[in-house]
């Protein structure tokens, strides 16, 4: 029922990609576990951070740290050009028409549950339907239950065909008028299927609804254009593009985010208080009650320059190779089954091996210094829909190497084998 070997093994090629000088830049890559080189194969959960992040953040604390409220003082003046600054960064990254449709929240999930509870709240009336899909993570699952069960909206799940992509023609057939929201991640954090996600957004369009893009495991992988795809919402986190944890961003449509009642109400966003009343500020700001994250969002903007110092094309193509050769090799041992066999995949494999638990595999790596991820990656329903509670994943950066991939695939030979 699954094919192992996916279509999408063919086009690798292109120069030679400089992965032991950009393995310098990773201090933790040379630490030992167990007595191992760390071979770090997690990279879906999160994504090590290079020397540049590392050295921003400090350099930060070291010499700009204050609030942001500009013009108090010179380092309040400082902190906020660099946190205006890290906004700029992501805005040019994605392709936002403007600073102002980037808000910094924690991470993806705050921001899907920021949409959920302004747009969401504000726009759906009873019977109206949210669309996700079947290959969600949970962060794009419960917070769009919570707000069905609040409006009495219907939340409906555009099912995935055997390969774990998204069934386009069934997605066509469950638009209507009543279709106010489609939210869909732009890559699967358990199989790894890059999502058809342009032609869906102009899909819901035609049916006059918007799309909420979960982009947390895009955005290290692929180049993101939201205004030229036209997406309403796109959301990622810091964390799993080298960047620092507890920082994340929603982008949204200016034009959406002027008519979105604000999501906490406190400092910062305030234009004037007083007992009777409040006047917002406009988005960003409207949207970020309280003082921020402001250390770790200037990270994430050294992150971005470090990502486009490489460059997002090289990252693809050299993360494509390192696919491909994973899938051939995994695919060698025996009684080996994998989830996710779509044409357009990236960086993230799932399989389970016969006769073997996959607390047994994770274990057996880890005792080898290989970190993967086991368990139900916070996907439940993906992993029920291939009849499955629990998968081994390991998740690919441009920092891995061929020879690590090789290393994992021997240990778990061996464990096949008994020989562990
Ligand atoms: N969406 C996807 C596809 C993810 O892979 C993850 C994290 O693994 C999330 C959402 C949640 O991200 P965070 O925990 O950083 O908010």
């Amino acid at each position: 029922e699954f094919l192992p070997v996916p279509g999408i093994l063919k086009n690798s090629c292109g120069k030679p990609f400089p992965v032991h000088a950009v393995r310098r830049d990773f201090p933790i890559l040379s630490e030992k576990v167990n007595g191992k080189d760390l071979i770090w194969l997690d990279n879906a959960a999160t994504t090590q951070k290079p020397a540049a992040v590392i050295n921003r953040i400090s350099q930060y604390y070291l010499h700009e740290n204050s609030n942001i409220h500009r013009g108090a003082h010179t380092l309040a003046a400082r902190a906020t050009d660099a946190y205006e600054e890290a906004r700029s960064k992501v805005c040019k990254f994605i392709h936002a028409s403007s600073p102002r449709e980037i808000v910094f929240v924690r991470g993806t999930t705050e921001a899907i549950n920021l949409v959920a509870n302004t747009y969401g709240k504000q726009t759906l009336q009873p019977e109206d339907e949210i669309l996700v899909s079947c290959l969600e993570h949970h962060a794009n699952i419960v917070p769009w239950q919570m707000i069905s069960e609040e409006t009495d909206a219907k939340l409906r799940v555009i099912p995935i065909d055997d390969h774990g992509q998204i069934q386009l023609d069934e997605y066509e057939k469950m638009l209507n008028p009543k279709t106010k929201l489609v939210c869909v991640a732009h890559v699967s954090n358990v199989l790894g299927t890059i999502t058809p996600i342009a032609q869906m957004t102009k899909m819901a369009h035609a049916h006059g609804a918007k799309i909420l893009v979960d982009g947390a495991q895009a955005v290290s992988h692929l180049a993101v254009d939201v205004t030229d795809c036209d997406y309403d919402f796109y959301v990622f986190s810091g964390h799993k593009l080298y960047g620092p944890t507890g920082i994340g961003v929603l982008y949204a449509k200016e034009n959406l985010l002027k008519e979105m009642p604000p999501y906490q109400g406190g400092g910062n966003m305030i234009q004037d208080v007083t007992f009777e009343s409040t006047q917002y500020k406009v988005a960003p700001d409207r949207f970020e009650a309280g003082t921020g994250n402001i250390a770790d969002a200037v990270g994430l903007g050294a992150a971005i320059d470090y990502v486009e110092s490489i460059g997002m094309e090289h990252i693809c193509r050299y993360e494509h190779s390192l696919l491909e050769h994973s899938m051939e090799a995994l695919h060698k041992i025996q009684g080996l089954t994998f989830l996710g066999t779509a044409e357009d995949k990236t960086s993230v494999i799932s399989f389970i091996i016969d006769g073997l638990s996959n607390d047994k595999i994770g274990n057996a790596l880890s005792k080898e210094g290989i970190a993967v991820r086991t368990g139900h990656h916070c996907a439940q329903p993906v992993l029920r829909r291939f009849g499955m509670e629990t998968s081994v994943r390991p998740s690919l950066a441009f920092y891995n190497t061929k020879e690590e991939i090789d290393e994992m695939v021997r240990v778990l030979i061996r464990l096949k084998k008994g020989q562990h």
